[in-house]
């Protein structure tokens, strides 16, 4: 075995120690009352922390792309439009998703490491009138936290349903759904709620989901379709398909710390570790890509100073990996080689790996 990872990209983070102990309780069977007891606590939770009352609200069994697909391929039908924000590679795989369910798709494109710009997504929306408007809260790829009020009132005004990727923001940034008029918005575990990979949280608006019974044709994945879900995750509790019991457990532990913690206090020491990480790696010579008012605690990408592009960026990740047990993220598409993603999410956002992170760093590029 290698040495334990300290797991600072940007995705999966290091689980918490209370999530690893419920993974490995014994099974129950996923009709049992005491599990559906646990499940009922686990979506009440959710609903919390998504800021909802959407009855709608469940861990899907699928990582963070088949929320987004969930999502979308729930409320768009073959030619519907829809406005996607493409603010990075989230966005970008948006785009490949709506397209791919036979939707014709509107990008509104910004410079990575930038917000979408309000304006330009209010325009494309009124002149565009889309069935479904779509963009990302945290892109990991980049770094940026998306404002989301204002493209909110946009798609309101068109009688758009709104469909926010929550998966870097959920857990480590204050999300407010209902107050945002979200309709449709999907989250993972392994970011912000230090749980494996394995659950995508999502929540359904009781509109968005009169939306999907209103539909012509039925949603094109049966294993995705939130009326077939329904029945498992809904009062009915009949099977739809085996719930991952054990990565359910997970996810109700990690629910459990979160709310122990508050997420007042939880924001806050995600924006300490990332205030911490910046101003300790500056008289290394990185420099944050992103502006501070749209930069995101969870996840913060550096610009590389000439030490670390000399002896090799790639080359400097491994040694870090292989050396110090640190792993750190590195640039996507047009960053490739130019940045590096560090994340602090969860359980990880502390400034004692911020320290660990700078120690490791300052030993290898002195030797
Ligand atoms: C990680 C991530 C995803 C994809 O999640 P997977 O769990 O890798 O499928 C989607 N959107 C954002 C913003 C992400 O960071």
């Amino acid at each position: 075995m290698s040495i334990p990872r300290l797991l600072l990209g940007p995705g999966p983070s290091n689980p918490h120690p209370r999530v690893l102990a419920a993974l490995s309780q014994p099974l129950l069977g996923h009709l049992d009352p005491a599990f559906l007891t646990l499940l009922d606590e686990a979506q009440a939770r959710l609903r919390s922390l998504f800021g909802t009352q959407n009855p709608l609200t469940l861990p899907l069994s699928a990582t963070g792309s088949g929320g987004m697909e969930a999502c979308l391929a729930n409320l768009l039908e073959r030619g519907d439009r829809a406005v996607i924000g493409v603010a990075g590679a989230f966005g970008e795989r948006m785009c490949e998703v709506a397209r791919r369910i036979g939707a014709r798709v509107e990008r509104v494109e910004t410079e990575p490491g930038t917000a979408l710009p309000a304006e330009a997504m209010a325009d494309a929306i009124a002149r565009v009138r889309p069935r479904v408007v779509a963009f990302v809260h945290a892109e990991t790829s980049t770094g940026v936290l998306q404002p989301v009020e204002e493209i909110a009132a946009a798609s309101r005004r068109a009688e758009a349903f709104l469909v926010l990727d929550c998966v870097t923001s959920l857990g480590g940034v204050s999300v407010t759904l209902d107050a945002w008029g979200v309709d449709a918005a999907y989250s993972g575990t392994q970011k912000c709620l230090s749980c494996p990979p394995g659950l995508s949280p999502v929540s359904f608006s009781e509109r968005a989901a009169l939306r999907v019974r209103a539909r012509r044709t039925p949603v094109q994945s049966w294993y995705l379709d939130v009326t077939l879900l329904a029945a498992y995750y809904g009062s009915e509790r009949v099977y739809h398909h085996t719930a991952p019991i054990s990565m359910v457990y997970g996810l109700a532990e990690a629910l459990r710390v979160i709310e122990e913690e508050g997420m007042p206090a939880r924001e806050a020491r995600h924006r300490a570790a990332a205030a911490a990480l910046i101003e300790r790696l500056a008289p290394f010579g990185f420099t944050p890509l992103v502006a501070p008012e749209v930069r995101l605690p969870t996840l913060t990408t550096l610009r590389l100073p000439e030490a670390v592009l000399a002896r090799g960026e790639a080359k400097l990740r491994r040694e870090l990996l292989d050396a110090h047990g640190i792993e750190v993220g590195g640039g996507l598409g047009k960053l490739s080689g130019s940045v590096w993603r560090v994340g602090l999410m969860g359980e990880n956002a502390r400034v004692e790996n911020v320290e660990r992170l700078v120690e490791a760093l300052a030993t290898l590029l002195r030797g």
